[in-house]
C-alpha cells in the first residue's frame, strides 16, 4: 500500500514538472465554482459554470505557458489590491469618522484625512502638493 502511495506520488510529480501548478488565482476561482455549484438552481444555464471555472482552473494549473499564467496572476492581484484598498479606506472613514474628516484631492483624485473641529483651513493633499480651503 505504502509502495503504490510512493509510486503514485512520483508519477504526479513527474506529471506536473514543467506545469504551472496552482496559485492563488485557481485557488480563489475553484472557491468561485464551489459557491456556484451550492447556490445556482436546478437544471439551469448556472449549472455549467462550476464546471466551466474547474475546466479553466485545470487548464491553468496544467498549463506550461508559464509566462501568461504569471500575468493572468498579476492582472489577479493588482484588481484584488484596489478592491482591498477601497474596502480599507471604507472601513477607515467609518472608524475614524468622528475624529478626522476625510476629502478627495481635486487635483490628483487621491484620498486623504485632516482632524476635524480646526475651522477653516487650508490643506494641502500630501501627494501632489495642491491646496485646497475646507471647513472641518
Ligand atoms: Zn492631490
Amino acid at each position: 500500500m505504502k509502495n503504490w502511495l510512493e509510486d503514485l506520488q512520483n508519477k504526479l510529480q513527474l506529471w506536473m514538472q514543467g506545469r504551472y501548478g496552482l496559485d492563488n488565482l485557481s485557488k480563489s476561482l475553484f472557491i468561485l465554482s464551489l459557491v456556484f455549484l451550492l447556490l445556482s438552481p436546478r437544471s439551469s444555464i448556472f449549472n455549467l459554470m462550476p464546471l466551466i471555472i474547474f475546466a479553466f482552473v485545470s487548464f491553468r494549473s496544467h498549463s506550461k505557458d508559464i509566462a501568461k499564467r504569471q500575468g493572468e496572476l498579476r492582472a489577479y492581484l493588482l484588481f484584488t489590491g484596489k478592491i482591498k484598498q477601497v474596502w480599507n479606506l471604507q472601513k477607515n472613514k467609518i472608524r475614524q469618522g468622528k475624529t478626522h474628516r476625510y476629502f478627495k484631492c481635486p487635483n490628483c483624485k487621491s484620498d486623504f484625512r485632516v482632524p476635524r473641529g480646526k475651522g477653516k483651513i487650508r490643506i494641502s493633499c500630501p501627494k501632489c502638493g495642491h491646496q485646497i480651503i475646507k471647513r472641518t
